[in-house]
């Protein structure tokens, strides 16, 4: 008889110790985050030797597992959690967020088909819908589904466009088109709806880059003037894609002048809101998002603002059918109880076949947390954002983006007048090596600047301020060692 090896079926014993002693980990990471340096020196050859060290001939116990990964997380990687990260939208997970993710690897619900799990396909439908309330679609027509991520939540959108402007694509495919289809998103958009061209069969020729203006929003006019060229030249013109919170400086599309044009055209508007689209839930602050309820469809990240574990994306669109007409198929092996029932089964509505119940971190996270809990979560950010521009304006850097989004495009005024193209890689760097925080280079109009966005709920003022040191001290040094500066002293 043939045995299975112990560490594959651990008593309930052994699985209470090794439960304790993984949390025991995690919690110490959590409370001393701000300890570590935010991102490791990469050692390519140090690193791919601690991941081959483990021998899988040699197994480790589960202790000394748990204990390796820890360690070798915490020396190796950019620290998301960290409150001196200011990076790409990736957040400190809440705690909630970390306790659902283990719940759902633990009963691990099969989210392919309604009747294997009800609950969960249930829950993740409510906080759909929830969410589609709030982006001002109709409660009772609304439709939607989780994603891996924002990626998948455009891919999906590029698809369900294609399958709503070119029926005979779902069967024919592309081939089957008279003329060859094409989508338009502004210069600023994010780079995964050039994968989903590609993936989709379309090619990068098929996006067309739409020039932005000073406040490096999409230009509707210069939009409408490239469709009806478009339309002369013998395209299809049937996707536009608008960002709310771009990714580099947090700049949100005119929605509604957009949403007219693609009314007035015909064309299915995507609104990409895997960041901005929190901003929705403190709508005191006002309506920044305006009309992206006439959105044919829409991106959201719970991963991002909403500060869950990667990765919860959702796609969100107001035609109930079209999820079913791009995804739907039957497959003999789907067990098929409770087909008769009005809920449908989620492999038919999604890229996606066998899934994790990615929903859940957000629903526990909002079951307690409540509107409120996020409401005040997203004021915080913004008001943080806000100290940190009065802070480096009052040191002298200059804001080179508009947004009313916690991110801060920046860079000093001597060397903008300089066109000094050294100094802020100089300072990136200077800053990163610190290990103490963690900021990001984005170019403006050909203008590089560094960006900083405040991503963590446990950003402080305090932490703003170290942060503001750490740049003053890096921008003095530069200044004092570069000859056209004089010296300068700030
Ligand atoms: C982050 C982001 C994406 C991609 O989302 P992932 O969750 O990383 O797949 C798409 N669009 C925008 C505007 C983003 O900020």
């Amino acid at each position: 008889m043939v045995h299975l090896h112990p560490t594959l079926d651990l008593s309930t014993e052994e699985q209470m110790e090794l439960g304790k002693y993984a949390i025991d980990q995690i919690c110490h990471y959590l409370e001393h985050t701000d300890e570590v340096n935010v991102s490791p020196e990469l050692n390519p050859t140090e690193i791919v030797q601690y991941a081959e060290q483990i021998d899988f001939h040699n197994p480790v116990t589960p202790k000394e597992a748990v204990h390796y990964i820890v360690e070798g997380l915490r020396r190796y990687q950019v620290h998301t959690a960290h409150p001196g990260y200011y990076g790409l939208f990736n957040p400190r997970p809440n705690f909630m967020g970390i306790v659902a993710d283990a719940i759902t690897a633990a009963f691990n619900p099969q989210l392919a088909v309604w009747s294997h799990a009800p609950l969960a396909v249930e829950i993740e439908n409510y906080v759909l819908r929830e969410f589609a309330v709030r982006f001002g679609y109709p409660r009772e027509t609304s439709n939607g589904t989780f994603t891996t991520g924002g990626a998948e939540a455009n891919l999906t959108a590029v698809l369900t466009a294609l399958c709503d402007h070119f029926p005979e694509y779902t069967t024919k495919g592309l081939a089957s088109l008279d003329k060859p289809p094409v989508m338009y998103a502004s210069s600023e958009s994010h780079h995964s709806l050039v994968k989903a061209a590609r993936a989709c069969g379309l090619g990068t020729d098929s996006i067309r880059s739409i020039r932005s203006n000073a406040s490096l929003q999409m230009d509707a006019e210069a939009l409408a003037l490239q469709i009806q060229q478009d339309r002369e030249a013998g395209f299809a013109p049937f996707l536009i894609v608008a960002t709310a919170g771009t990714t580099g400086a947090g700049a949100i599309d005119p929605i509604a002048d957009i949403a007219e044009l693609a009314e007035q055209e015909k064309i299915w508007l995507h609104v990409d809101a895997a960041y901005g689209g929190a901003m929705i839930l403190a709508p005191e602050l006002g309506n920044w998002l305006q009309g992206i309820n006439r959105a044919d469809s829409i991106t959201f990240d719970a991963h991002k603002w909403l500060s869950v574990p990667m990765g919860a994306g959702m796609y969100f669109t107001r035609h109930p059918h079209i999820l079913q007409q791009t995804f739907r198929m039957t497959a003999d092996y789907m067990p098929k109880e409770g087909t008769e029932l009005e809920s449908f089964d989620p492999y038919t509505h999604s890229i996606q076949w066998s899934r994790r119940f990615i929903g859940l971190k957000l629903y526990m996270s909002l079951a307690t947390a409540g509107w409120e809990g996020y409401r005040l979560l997203v004021r915080r950010q913004i008001e943080r954002g806000n100290f940190l521009r009065q802070e480096l304006e009052r040191s002298g850097w200059s804001i080179m983006n508009d947004t009313i989004m916690p991110v801060v495009c920046f860079n000093d005024q001597a060397a903008l007048a300089n066109h000094d193209l050294d100094f802020v890689r100089f300072i990136h760097e200077k800053v990163l090596a610190t290990g103490k925080a963690w900021i990001s280079i984005f170019t403006i109009q050909d203008t590089p600047a560094l960006r900083a966005c405040i991503t963590n709920f446990d950003t402080t003022e305090q932490h703003m301020i170290e942060l503001i040191h750490l740049l003053n001290a890096a921008r003095q040094e530069y200044m004092t060692k570069i000859p056209s500066y004089n010296g300068m002293i700030y």
